[in-house]
């Protein structure tokens, strides 16, 4: 029996997708429907049919779904952030680990038992340590900071977010009341005509240390040092107050340069033991104390001592590499992206730390030449972005022959696909955990290391 747009079918939610749709089966047809959790037995309304698959919507619950919650949030649904509100946090858990568990064993052709348990947070609220809310005015002419909807520019007001460090939520409402006060006009991205363009805030959750950035498509705002005032007379921590001049008709956030209003030109944080200075510029990874979690398990699996080599692709601001600089003869680091490359060697500076060189360059061209340079690697760990690894690095990797691959991985699919051409290359999977950075999301990291069976 086929089934028809905006009929009304009862079924049971069975599975999610990758994106954290619910998914159901109607008449043999598979339909997807958003905000459903697994076990929900609900209404479902088709609201569009495509030749194997339709989307649909719940119109009523009928039983449901044991992991069900109250969703805690007024905009959950709207603004792009969270795709689980609506379940308990063990029950995403377990949604990630499989995702990463059936990547592996399916694509990856890997044996279950060497997948661990997922590295849930601590706590899945107030982890994000840095946030860009675009400035508009809503419907009643106040000025308000928000998120773009999904696939959108247009801007859903916030007064808070569960997700995002507490600080922000006094940070923004201080800095509405001064743009309230001083009159000041958002950006409008059709006309390119407006000041306030973006509110960027950053917390270094170690240290206690606010920074607040504002993206104006102006040289300078009107009444400065009012701002300035308010915000150290609400916030302790504040100890950087930013103007970035972005004047550009561009979907860029932030521009190139920025000018300090109020203390250092920069927060500092600790990760690993290492201190970090982060700039509006510079790359800082979101989630703190989960990073450090992935970065431990990392150091665990290279497993490094005094006379090794480590070559660190993909390596981003050098966090990864540097964490482990302590236990090894040298690190080699590659990164594609000059600023990245830049702070890297900041980093290193900074950390007081000597065995440490960086190279700007592709990972695939950089480890043929680290090849010819008849570099030896001990270990090489590689943390790709989510289109994972070319299969000329896989080749060069397993030929220049580490003992150890530690494999960072933000997508379970590309991290499958390139450990099934490890695996044929003689290289085996001997331990992946799934490491949760992103609660709420549906994002989930692994790491996994390979070496060769003794
Ligand atoms: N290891 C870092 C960053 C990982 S994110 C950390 O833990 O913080 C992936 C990094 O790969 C990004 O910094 C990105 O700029 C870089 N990248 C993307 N494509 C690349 C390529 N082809 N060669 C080298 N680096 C690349």
């Amino acid at each position: 029996m086929e089934i028809k747009k905006n009929e009304v079918y009862e079924s049971v939610i069975t599975d999610y997708t990758t994106e954290g749709s619910g998914v159901c089966k109607i008449n043999g047809m598979t339909v997807f429907v958003p905000s459903a959790a697994v076990g929900d037995r609900a209404k479902i309304k088709i609201l569009k049919l495509a030749k194997n698959y339709a989307f649909g919507k719940i119109e009523e619950i009928i039983e449901k779904s044991e992991n069900r919650i109250c969703v805690d949030c007024e905009i959950a649904g709207k603004c792009g952030g969270c795709s689980f509100r609506h379940i308990t946090y063990s029950s995403e858990l377990e949604f990630k680990r499989k995702r990463v568990f059936d990547a592996l064993t399916r694509i990856g052709g890997i044996n279950g038992e060497l997948i661990s348990e997922i590295q849930g947070a601590d706590s899945p609220y107030n982890y994000r340590n840095k946030i860009q809310l675009p400035i508009t005015k809503d419907k009643n002419g106040r000025i308000r900071a928000g998120f773009f909807a999904p696939r959108s520019h247009r801007v859903i007001p916030i007064d808070e977010c569960k997700l995002h460090s507490k600080i922000f939520n006094e940070a923004i409402k201080t800095f509405l009341e001064w743009a309230e006060l001083v009159n000041a006009s958002p950006y409008n991205e059709q006309t390119h005509t407006g000041i306030l363009r973006h509110l960027y805030l950053r917390y270094a959750d170690k240290t206690n240390q606010l920074m607040v950035c504002i993206v104006a498509n102006a040289k300078e705002l009107r009444k400065e040092k009012l701002l300035v005032k308010m915000l150290s007379e609400k916030l302790s921590c504040l100890k950087s107050v930013i103007l970035n001049i972005n004047t550009e008709k561009t979907n860029v956030i932030t521009g190139k340069i920025c000018r300090t209003l109020y203390g250092n030109d920069y927060i500092t944080d600790e990760l690993c033991g290492l201190k970090f200075r982060i700039s509006p510029l510079s790359f800082y990874q979101v989630n703190r104390d989960q990073a450090e979690r992935l970065y431990n398990i990392a150091a665990e699996f290279a497993d490094l001592n005094k006379s090794e080599n480590l070559i660190d692709l993909y390596c981003g601001t050098g966090t990864i590499g540097l964490s482990m600089a302590d236990r090894v003869n040298k690190i080699i680091g590659v990164e594609i992206i000059p600023q990245a490359v830049e702070d890297a060697k900041n980093n290193a500076l900074f950390n007081n730390i000597t065995n440490a060189e960086f190279i700007c360059s592709d990972a695939s061209t950089a480890a043929e030449h680290l090849e010819k340079r008849d570099i030896k690697a001990d270990c090489i760990i590689v943390d790709p972005p989510r289109k994972g690894c070319d299969e000329s690095l896989i080749n060069t990797i397993v030929r220049i022959s580490p003992k150890r691959i530690v494999y960072v991985s933000c997508d379970p699919a590309t991290l499958a696909r390139d450990v099934y051409i490890f695996e044929k290359s003689g290289y085996h999977l001997q331990k992946a955990v799934p490491v949760d950075m992103f609660p709420r999301t549906t994002h989930v990291e692994t790491v996994v290391l390979m070496s060769h069976n003794i």
